[in-house]
């Protein structure tokens, strides 16, 4: 019992949410370099240098048998268990990344200093936001141009609704900067100067940021700069609150550069101590809290193999309480069976070992017979309960899917519902459509090349996919209607939107944009359009 509260203490297991290109796999390999767990920086490089495209990805997939994408890594620091798990960007941007999320218990928002916050961070964000778990924020690129903090700051709270408490603040000025001001250490810390290795710290002798050592070191004119920014910061900003943070309500801010290591470390040290542990997570029998003896788990991925000859998957798993070991049997409610845990794996950067045993927390893939699906939950066997269900993910792509061949009707609705309980796309129905079509909508293309891929490979399904020029989708709401489907038949202004349904027959609006959207709100006033479904 004492063991596994340790065990559950130690460890911190979040996301890092960012645009493309904003520095996450370089801020991932510098986190990594300093707890040791690898030995070469460029290793998550060439990790990510292996994604290009998509067919070479599928090329990688086949040739190896096994998916090359990993999905957490694991380090120690300072007595910490650090699992990072990684969260698809680029073109493979899918559902896959927000459900990452789920299995989070925080996030570091990373943005560049230049450009602020950028569409993916912002869509991640929101995620977090439902869960209301904390974020915590890293400005990277430092060392060079960036925008004025202030604005930064102002930024989050206007796009994201969220307050900042800057932890450290940069110095210099007009977006040239020098190094960083850390408030709780009343300390400065210059970047690498020409001829100098290394970074140099100052300590203030008197406790704040008007010491006259800071005025020597800085000059003049940028220590009157940094002096007037905390005054300011200390007077007219947020006070540290770690509840507000706790609930995602205020976000800890950090400035630094990855590329050069700059306040990286600072930034890893701060955060493992604010950060929480692994949180209890609701369920079907109330909170389940980490340190229950009883083991228990969600699948939150599945990794296909994409080699036909290896029809096998990896689902990914979280474990939310009690202590997993190799070979234990566990409870599988929603097919109402035992399942040995037989070749449980974990990632350590890029090599896979076979782990003995594992805590709340962490993340390890099984090898999956085909009958996980996305959320399902795992438990001690002898006792039954659910975790509560992943909410649906706003798809923003959409297509009409049908077979070529008509004859293979049967495995085409047997491949197409399958791929949608494992989570691999979302379905929806066009009620009155003669031909035996889907309409599917995703969160990233890559989703859809998957699919057809898939489809063709384990259904032996040709298919033919026409893209549909929509990008929102918004469940239909009535409260007051006395017949909905009569109302939502005499929608208006639908003439450039199509009306369907989910798979649990709610109606579903595809639009095309958002001022398409505010349009066909106007016009059918009494009709809801929800983001997402309100009892999912
Ligand atoms: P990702 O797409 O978010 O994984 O971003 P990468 O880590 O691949 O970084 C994108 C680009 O930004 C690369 O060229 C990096 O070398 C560069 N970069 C990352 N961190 C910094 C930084 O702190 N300063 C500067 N100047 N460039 C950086």
């Amino acid at each position: 019992m004492i063991e596994l509260e340790t065990e559950v203490q130690k460890r911190r297991t979040f996301a890092i949410i960012s645009h493309p290109d904003a520095g996450k796999t370089t801020l991932t390999e510098k986190l990594l370099l300093f707890g040791g767990a690898i030995r070469l920086a460029g290793s998550v490089k060439s990790r990510k240098a292996q994604k290009h495209a998509v067919s070479d990805w599928m090329e990688i997939e086949k040739q190896r048998g096994i998916s090359v994408t990993s999905s957490v890594l694991q380090f120690d620091y300072n007595g910490y268990k650090v699992n990072i798990l990684d969260t698809p960007g680029h073109q493979d941007f899918s559902e896959d990344t927000y459900r990452t999320l789920m299995a989070a218990d925080s996030a570091v928002m990373l943005i560049d200093a230049a450009k602020g916050v950028e569409d993916q961070t912002k869509k991640l964000f929101q995620v977090c936001k439902q869960r209301g778990i904390p974020v915590f924020t890293f400005v990277n690129k430092l060392d060079r141009y960036g925008r004025n903090p202030f604005d930064l700051m102002e930024e989050l709270e206007k796009v994201l609704g969220i307050r900042a408490y800057p932890m450290n603040w940069p110095i210099g000025i007009d977006g040239n900067y020098s190094g960083i001001y850390i408030r709780n250490q009343a300390q400065v810390e210059l970047f690498e100067q020409a001829g100098v290795h290394g970074q140099s710290a100052l300590p203030s002798s008197v406790g704040g940021v008007d010491d006259p050592r800071f005025k020597e070191a800085l000059g003049e004119e940028i220590y009157h700069a940094l002096c007037d920014d905390i005054t300011l910061l200390d007077m007219a900003g947020d006070e540290f609150n770690i509840e507000k943070v706790g609930k995602g309500e205020l976000t800890p801010m950090f400035f630094g550069s990855a590329m050069t290591n700059f306040g990286v470390r600072l930034f890893l040290e701060e955060f493992l101590q604010l950060a929480p542990p692994p949180v209890p997570r609701v369920s079907s029998v109330g909170v389940v809290n980490p340190s229950d003896e009883n083991f228990s788990a969600f699948v939150f991925k599945i990794q296909a193999n994409m080699n036909p000859a290896h029809r096998d998957r990896l689902a990914f798993i979280r474990i939310c309480s009690g202590k997993f070991s190799r070979g234990m049997s566990v409870f599988h409610p929603h097919t109402g069976k035992s399942i040995k845990l037989a070749q449980p794996q974990q990632f350590l950067a890029q090599e896979r070992t076979i782990i003995e045993e594992a805590y709340p927390g962490d993340i390890i893939g099984l090898f999956d017979p085909g009958v996980f699906g996305i959320g399902d939950t795992l438990c001690q066997e002898g006792s039954e309960f659910r975790f509560q269900d992943f909410p649906i993910f706003p798809p923003e792509q959409f297509a009409r899917v049908q077979a070529k061949d008509t004859m293979k009707r049967k495995q085409f609705v047997k491949g197409m519902t399958q791929l949608t309980q494992e989570g691999a796309v979302q379905i929806f129905r066009q009620p009155d459509y003669a031909v035996e079509s889907f309409v599917v909508g995703v969160v990233g293309s890559l989703q859809f090349e998957v699919l057809e891929y898939r489809l063709k490979h384990e259904y032996g399904v040709d298919i033919v996919m026409n893209r549909l020029p929509y990008t929102l989708a918004r469940w239909l709401m009535c409260e007051n209607c006395e017949d909905i489907d009569l109302k939502l038949k005499s929608m208006k202004n639908m003439d450039n939107g199509m009306l369907v349904q989910d798979v649990k027959d709610r109606p579903v609006a595809l639009i095309s944009n958002e001022w398409q959207l505010r349009w066909v709100e106007e016009r059918n006033p009494g009709i809801e359009f929800l983001v997402v479904p309100q009892d999912a």
